[in-house]
């Protein structure tokens, strides 16, 4: 039987450059969006591939590069593939996530944030939000349908809430284990608010096993891209309690982030920051480092936002220092992303301080969008998955061809970035979408390979 035409995958991107391996071969690196792994081909294949085409290979190399995903059969929809995996993903989920949102407020005032903060909302301090809260999540975990629950912690700032994160966090762990439920917890935080005796609790006792926190540069940088509403400096306590995580037995299972929000004000800033880093003690596999563009909530930041070409740029040059500096990172994305945001799937909600329910967290606090709610704890069926929100449709807008992402080579890894800015006219791709030829040559680079 004639074997079926292969052609190349839609979704490789290639290095600029080839690299010499130590045994003397020239090799090309490529990234595999739709794998999310990155592969080394001779340039001698790679020169036949782009001249005479997969079947001037030999069979046993045509073999091995159809197993790799690296060759398709001739007329593979490739894309419909990539959507209806995440369509799938999206619908039938075995695993539940409530982002919970324990006070309105924050202690800082950063310039880009697009967040109204207020004093507590009344209900958020009352038992009887709270047993609300409760009750939804115990009973998401008592309905059989969901192997796992992360809640993930958001505010304002979290810590502001951190009696009601305490006692929300004793009811949901005893729930889960009373249902044989996996649970775990996830904290954004901007970390001021942290030290040695809460990560304790937060870790042992609230089972957070990660956090993630924002530093946006060498101190100085820091304090006033991120001011405290006192008056005070973070970056001391923040380096001192990611120290203190290090350092303590107890807490070997609690991993960190450490986002820096990257925009005109900071993008020069990487060396010193990854240095100050360094020197601060946190090369650890346990603290993960990565710069993240500011972008517009609906806020103007047109004064310190990149363009496109300069936050691709920027980015490269962040993670090149957090590798000099002997950080940690992922220049590559590991892992395909199937549900790109909690507003594209019912099994995920946002439970906002005011009893309100959102399907995507960039509604609740954001001037404009807080009658944006789905439904009430209050009020929503506690047997069902959240109320039906406005993005849920989002896979079958992207095989409709909705947006520009159909046709994009890093949509495996995108996912199409975000559903709310696509929807309001602005296209949210990532700076991964220019610069990640980039960065694929800095992480073969970083590998050991040396430019031929
Ligand atoms: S729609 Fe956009 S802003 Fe809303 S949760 Fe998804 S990614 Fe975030
Ligand atoms: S958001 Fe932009 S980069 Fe992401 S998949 Fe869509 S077109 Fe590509």
């Amino acid at each position: 039987m004639a074997q079926p035409e292969l052609v190349l995958s839609r979704y490789l991107v290639f290095s600029p450059t080839s690299y010499r391996h130590p045994s003397g071969r020239l090799l090309r690196a490529l990234y595999h969006t739709a794998r999310a792994r990155t592969l080394l081909l001779d340039t001698r294949t790679v020169d036949v591939l782009a001249t005479d085409g997969p079947a001037a290979l030999p069979a046993g190399e045509q073999t091995r590069l159809t197993d790799l995903g690296v060759l398709v059969p001739a007329g593979t929809d490739e894309t419909a593939e990539v959507i209806a995996a995440g369509a799938q993903a999206a619908e039938t989920s075995r695993h539940r996530q409530f982002v919970v949102m324990p006070t309105a407020y924050c202690n800082m005032g950063c310039g880009y944030c697009g967040q109204r903060h207020r004093r507590d909302a009344p209900a958020t301090r009352t038992v009887r939000h709270r047993d609300a809260v409760a009750a939804r999540v115990e009973r998401a975990m008592a309905g059989g349908d969901h192997d796992s629950v992360l809640v993930r912690w958001f505010g304002g700032e979290p810590l502001m809430g951190y009696a009601v994160l305490r006692d929300l966090s004793a009811r949901f762990v005893a729930a889960a284990d009373r249902h044989q439920v996996a649970y775990s917890a996830l904290l954004v935080t901007n970390g001021a608010l942290l030290d040695a005796r809460k990560l304790r609790s937060l870790h042992l006792d609230c089972r957070v096993d990660q956090l993630e926190i924002t530093i946006d540069g060498p101190q100085q940088v820091h304090e006033r891209s991120r001011p405290l509403n006192s008056g005070q400096g973070s970056y001391d306590r923040i380096t001192a309690a990611l120290r203190a995580m290090l350092d303590d037995t107890d807490l070997a299972g609690l991993r960190a982030t450490v986002r820096s929000n990257i925009g005109l004000h900071n993008a020069g800033q990487a060396t010193e920051f990854a240095t100050a880093m360094r020197d601060a003690g946190l090369a650890d596999p346990r603290i993960r480092f990565y710069p993240s563009p500011v972008h517009s909530w609906g806020n103007d930041v047109s004064d310190l936002r990149l363009r496109q070409r300069q936050a691709a740029e920027t980015e490269l040059r962040w993670y090149a220092a957090y590798l000099a500096a002997g950080l940690h990172c992922r220049v590559l994305p590991s892992q395909p992303v199937r549900v790109v945001c909690t507003a594209t799937s019912r099994h995920s909600e946002v439970l906002a301080p005011d009893g309100r329910i959102y399907s995507c967290t960039e509604q609740p606090l954001v001037p404009g969008f807080t009658d944006e709610h789905v439904g009430s704890v209050d009020t929503a069926n506690p047997r069902q998955l959240r109320p039906a929100g406005r993005f849920d449709d989002w896979y079958t807008g992207l095989a409709a061809g909705e947006t520009g992402c159909r046709n994009c080579p890093i949509l495996p890894v995108c996912g199409g970035a975000c559903p709310k800015l696509w929807r309001e006219g602005t296209p949210p791709c990532p700076p991964l979408k220019d610069g990640l030829a980039g960065r694929i040559d800095l992480f073969a680079r970083s590998s050991g390979l040396v430019p031929a």
